[in-house]
């Protein structure tokens, strides 16, 4: 149950140890190998149990370093456009010795900043979902198709905030063979629903 054990990458690992995190936290303990294993997950887990880190550490060992394919591998889908900054705050400094591209898709922004970030051939998008679909209308060369990886953080919250279309939208548009991870404080009977539909076999994890 410690990071060491966990077969992380030493950049990775070298990161997680930068931030201080001496050991996991039980949401990390409990979901980190099956996450690592690549499997999706249903998590339980509300602001404070270290949830952040727990969909980033598998996405960051994933993805490794930065790929010249086109495409992003990764999508991290937040409610509100500050729980996503915070969220890209603590990737780069999570992955601060690795060269992977992150790009912010959020709705108060300029589409044009949003634009230039995502033709820098990002490695992982961090959006709202309402932005993130105003870019894949607007941008017909952009697509999910190369995505590896999608994170819905604080899943009830994207539904009660009315998203649930662009979420099914998005499953839609991402490959088959995607791993989903799926953090939320609570689990209401729609959630349950759209990750049946979405998820492949998802581990159920609560502490
Ligand atoms: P979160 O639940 O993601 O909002 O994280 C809550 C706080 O716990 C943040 O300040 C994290 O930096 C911190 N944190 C996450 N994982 C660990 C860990 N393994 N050890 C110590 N602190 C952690």
């Amino acid at each position: 149950g410690s990071f060491q054990a966990m077969g992380l990458g030493q950049d990775l690992f070298r990161g997680i140890m930068a931030m201080g995190y001496k050991v996991p936290t039980p949401v990390q303990r409990k979901s980190l190998p099956v996450t690592l294993a690549g499997a999706d997950v249903v998590v339980m887990a509300r602001t404070g149990s270290g949830k952040t880190a727990a969909f980033l550490i598998p996405v960051l060992e994933k993805l490794g370093s930065h790929s010249h394919k086109m495409g992003a591998r990764s999508i991290i889908l937040s409610p509100t456009r500050e729980l996503a900054v915070q969220t890209l705050t603590f990737a780069r400094k999570m992955s601060k010795l690795k060269d992977l591209r992150m790009a912010l898709l959020v709705g108060g922004d300029s589409m044009d900043k949003q634009f230039t970030a995502l033709a820098d051939n990002p490695d992982i998008i961090i959006a709202t979902p309402g932005r993130l679909m105003h870019h894949l209308q607007e941008v017909p060369e952009f697509t999910l198709r190369s995505v590896e990886v999608v994170v819905f953080d604080e899943a009830d919250r994207l539904f009660e905030m009315g998203f649930a279309e662009q979420l099914r939208e998005i499953m839609r548009g991402v490959p088959e063979e995607r791993q989903s991870l799926l953090f939320s404080a609570t689990m209401p009977k729609q959630l349950v629903q759209f990750a049946r539909a979405g998820l492949k076999d998802p581990v159920l994890i609560r502490l």
